[in-house]
């Protein structure tokens, strides 16, 4: 192979075809089926070639062969899982930050860490959390909820006589106690940490999916108590004010996952709904689910910064030891920019946009409610947020036919679920491209899929 002289030329080539094609591919997408289209993927499975493609060669490739395979998550008209768009600042900066290519920490990427701090001060400023909070991005929730957990862990074991670097050899054992409808990512969180997930104290809860606070068992200082902002199918937030008084007089820790849902805490209208969460001890957010970032990333913060720094911070040799870094609270050593992407989001947004986001979410999700009740279905729960489950009295069999109806029409996109042993379907507004037409056009959707179950 010849050297070029100037290899980074070809870079800088590549690098715009790639970010002209992903501008053709968003401008093409609301026209387009939100279902992937599999039948060119099979293009882009083959034995590696001995000679290498041109790099034009293999964006073609991945253009002709792949872009009709993906799913248009992008767009306005899927509501799937709780899956976000990309507002245009965050998605220009990972573009354009792809080619700076930093390892985030102190040293090796001293202006995306700066982004990526303020981003953290500014998230705790918006959630109103205490000043002495820190904290780090991770690649979501799941990785967040770990990090957290193992300081949580950790701390709960110091505390009762069990040195951190012992580990969980010899160790007293820790109670976990959880809201009975927490996230299944919490459980494989817990899971990873070496606290399982069989031992768990589930507390029931009420009929919007909160936990039930009176039903908290007695706490003591061996417990990790997990709450959550956001319950996936109803929107709905825990009683953290009753919860918080129980944990801080038994000296358990409080932890809160708020993966989509914490963001609404920053909302005039709802964010009442959330008050006392700020007593915790460690919250996660995500910033790839409602901020509207790329994935992937999530954030973890702890009111215990000195208490996480202990459990993550490395410490080799070769380090310098004196510039704090983000490897020093977060789970990866080597780490993207993705600090820096919410950072452009959140700028972009301000707080009034990111404020009337947030609004948008809730009020489509309440269209979404009236337009399903009008056409029969029930909505088992006050439509909190931007989660909204729905079942069909008398025909909850149908759900599954009519969400995959509306699946393969390409209209919209949405998944099945069970909640509170109710089947359904669960719609959740999350993208920031979501507009009142594509609200107008799922519910189209759903009608048109009813009426076919119905021949
Ligand atoms: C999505 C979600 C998670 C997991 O988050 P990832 O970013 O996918 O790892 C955890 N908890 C809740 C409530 C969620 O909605």
């Amino acid at each position: 192979m010849t050297i070029d002289p100037d290899p980074l030329r070809s870079q800088a080539l590549a690098f715009a075809t790639g970010a002209e094609k992903g501008g053709k591919y968003l401008q093409n997408l609301s026209s387009r089926a939100v279902c992937a289209d599999k039948a060119n993927i099979a293009n882009l499975r083959f034995p590696l070639p001995d000679n290498g493609m041109r790099p034009d060669d293999v964006l073609d490739l991945i253009e002709s062969a792949g872009a009709n395979g993906s799913v248009a998550s992008a767009a306005g008209r899927y509501f799937g899982y709780v899956i976000g768009g990309s507002l245009p600042a965050a998605s220009g900066a990972r573009a354009m930050l792809s080619a700076w290519d930093q390892c985030a920490n102190a040293d090796t990427g001293p202006s995306v860490v700066a982004m990526e701090s303020t981003a953290i001060d500014w998230v705790t400023g918006l959630l109103d959390l205490p000043p002495q909070v820190e904290g780090c991005f991770t690649t979501g929730a799941t990785m967040a909820n770990l990090t957290l957990l193992a300081t949580a862990r950790d701390r709960q074991l110091d505390r009762l006589g069990h040195a951190r670097g012992k580990g969980l050899i010899g160790a007293p054992a820790l109670r976990v106690v959880a809201s009975a409808e927490i996230h299944a990512t919490v459980l494989k969180s817990l899971r990873m940490i070496g606290l399982g997930s069989d031992n768990i104290e589930f507390v029931p809860t009420d009929a919007q999916g909160r936990m039930r606070a009176e039903l908290l068992p007695d706490l003591d200082a061996s417990c990790i108590v997990l709450t959550q902002a956001g319950n996936v199918c109803t929107g709905a937030s825990d009683p953290f004010d009753q919860i918080a008084g129980k944990c801080e007089a038994a000296g358990a820790w409080l932890h809160v996952d708020g993966a989509f849902g914490l963001w609404a805490r920053i909302s005039d209208k709802i964010g009442n709904r959330l008050t006392g969460l700020e007593r915790a001890d460690s919250w996660v957010v995500d910033a790839h689910k409602t901020l509207n970032a790329p994935y992937d990333s999530g954030i973890a913060l702890c009111k215990h910064p000195e208490e996480m720094r202990a459990s993550m911070a490395i410490g080799a040799g070769y380090l310098p030891a004196v510039d704090p870094t983000p490897a020093d609270l977060a789970p990866e050593f080597s780490r993207a920019a993705r600090g820096a992407e919410t950072w452009a989001a959140l700028l972009s947004l301000g707080q009034t946009g990111l404020k009337d986001m947030v609004n948008r979410f809730h009020s489509h999700a309440l269209d979404v409610a009236k337009g399903l009740r009008a056409l029969g279905f029930e909505i088992p729960h006050d439509v909190a947020f931007n989660q909204v489950f729905a079942t069909l009295p008398g025909r909850e069999d149908a759900c599954a036919e009519i969400t995959a109806h509306v699946q393969n029409s390409g209209e919209a996109w949405f998944g099945p679920a069970t909640w509170q042993g109710r089947k359904g379907f669960r719609i959740s507004v999350s993208n920031w491209a979501t507009t009142p037409q594509d609200i107008d056009r799922l519910i189209g959707a759903v009608r048109a899929a009813l009426a076919n179950t119905q021949r």
